[in-house]
């Protein structure tokens, strides 16, 4: 398998070039989301299965956590709505992650002070 190193404005096929915040990363093979600002671009359709039209842009919206105690990051499409979960990497923006998970905390539609009383 040949990786020509060409210069230009194409990155090479191995890496995942971000079209929201410009970052390229590394390690592109199966990388779905960018590491950096952790949104990606609907190319998939994972309820019919196989490549969407939408091509819209996914934003980070929530983490769920799998049986496996594994983090799944939650996008919806801003395009059309739809909703994937999509493992977390290890080279994920950690403060994204954790600022997305506190998130509900961050700003809950009841006041916390309740929990005082029980
Ligand atoms: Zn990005
Ligand atoms: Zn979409």
């Amino acid at each position: 398998m040949s990786h020509p190193n060409l210069p230009g404005p194409t990155p090479a096929p191995d890496t995942f070039a971000c079209a929201w915040c410009g970052l390229t990363a590394p390690d592109g093979a199966g990388r779905d989301h960018c590491p950096s600002c952790l949104h990606a671009r609907h190319v998939l359709d994972r309820v019919a299965g196989g490549p969407s039209a939408c091509r819209g842009r996914m934003a980070p919206i929530a983490i769920a956590v799998a049986g496996s105690g594994d983090w799944r990051l939650i996008h919806r499409c801003l395009g059309c709505d739809e909703l994937t979960a999509s493992p977390v990497r290890p080279d994920d923006n950690q403060l994204v992650l954790m600022r997305t998970a506190v998130r509900p905390l961050a700003e809950p539609p009841f006041p916390l002070e309740a929990f005082g009383a029980l």
